[in-house]
């Protein structure tokens, strides 16, 4: 097993601690970056980091395409920058990691979503229609801050969506190829934290103990993301969003409880962790999964995500193109039967 080093901060109020964190990196021109929607937030970490702050770059955006990588390099240049603070989700961390694949400094990440990627060494930049992902210890953010305080402004919807997407990473690490005892102890926490947390977060979003335990989720379910190799699930909402443009979480949401059903059959440790993490029949974990989206007002088919029938033969087809580990063997037909059955939506039995 092969552990990359983070420093990680966590707790409410936590960050207050980023102008010690940003000093500790040996930051003095440092660069906060930030989705258009999260300003308010940009302009309170500027506001902490004081005169270290040089400046704010709040074009983030989905699926982190390359001109906005470029834009943002752009202005690195320009102010000098030597340390990148990423205060948001998926989208401004990952675009943290594409300006240090040019420009090479330390990576402060302070995620507000469950998705999971302050944790990994894992890249993705989209370029002419295409999304390019792959791995480089570069990237890997030097120190997270994890405040359930920021996460509760997160609305219920994406809540439910992204602790989904993070109980993803934890239901393939125990069945990657590549697992071990310890990633595999640390999934099993990862599912039980969220699966008893997110309801408690649907039911009241600004309870900081149910923040905490689901942020404590996230932060174990992206550790092992970036330990461990995904299969099917992931390379499935891979096509879905990289293909067809779907929204990435709310496409793992729909998907996993039918890659679940796929390989439970060839994953005995994945169906007994999970049974124990969500105290469930081990005939019924796929249902249970689903049931966190159901109950909680979360989306259960690619129908609802106005995903189009036709195009469920075509994404079969691209989802077995190239070949990858997963425990059950991917077969086209029974990957249609799969997408079939996630659109409809239906509870697996
Ligand atoms: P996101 O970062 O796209 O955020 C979605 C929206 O929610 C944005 O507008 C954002 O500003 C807003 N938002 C985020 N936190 C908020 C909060 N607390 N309150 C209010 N609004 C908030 O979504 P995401 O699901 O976090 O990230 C998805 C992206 O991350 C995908 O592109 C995915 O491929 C990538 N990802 C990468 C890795 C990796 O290891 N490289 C891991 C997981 C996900």
């Amino acid at each position: 097993m092969t552990q990359l080093p983070s420093r990680v901060l966590f707790g409410a109020g936590k960050l207050a601690s980023v102008k010690a964190e940003a000093e500790r990196l040996g930051g003095r021109r440092v660069l906060v970056l930030a989705t258009k929607f999260q300003v308010d937030l940009a302009e309170q970490v500027a506001s902490l980091l004081g005169d270290l702050c040089a400046g704010i770059f709040a074009e983030a955006v989905q699926h982190v395409p390359y001109e906005t990588v470029s834009a943002a390099i752009e202005k690195t240049d320009e102010l000098g920058i030597d340390l990148l603070v990423a205060p948001g989700g998926g989208s401004t961390i990952g675009l943290a990691k594409g300006i240090v694949l040019e420009r090479p400094m330390p990576i402060l990440a302070i995620p507000t979503t469950y998705a999971g990627s302050e944790m990994t060494h894992i890249w993705g930049i989209s370029k002419d229609g295409r999304k390019t992902t792959g791995r480089d210890p570069i990237v890997k953010p030097s120190t997270v801050i994890y405040d359930p305080e920021l996460v509760a402004s997160l609305p219920v919807p994406m809540s439910i969506t992204s602790g989904v997407n993070a109980i993803a990473h934890a239901v393939e690490a125990l069945y990657a190829e590549n697992r071990n005892p310890i990633s595999s102890m640390m999934a099993e926490e990862s599912v039980k934290s969220l699966g008893e947390g997110l309801p408690l977060v649907a039911q009241k979003p600004s309870d900081l103990n149910a923040r905490s335990k689901t942020l404590y989720g996230s932060w174990l379910a992206a550790t092992v993301l970036d330990q461990v190799g995904m299969a099917l699930h992931h390379k499935l909402c891979h096509t879905l969003g990289g293909s067809f443009g779907m929204p990435h979480a709310e496409v793992h949401t729909v998907i996993l409880p039918y890659a679940i059903g796929y390989n439970q059959s060839h994953a005995p440790e994945m169906v007994a962790a999970m049974s124990r993490a969500l105290g469930c029949d081990p005939a019924d974990i796929a249902g249970a999964v689903q049931d966190i989206s159901r109950d909680n007002g979360g989306p259960v088919s690619l129908k609802e995500l106005n995903f189009k029938a036709e195009n469920l033969k075509k994404a079969a087809e691209i989802a077995v193109q190239s070949p990858y580990y997963n425990p059950r063997p991917v077969v086209e037909s029974d990957i249609l039967n799969l997408l079939q059955n996630a659109f409809a939506g239906k509870r697996p039995s």
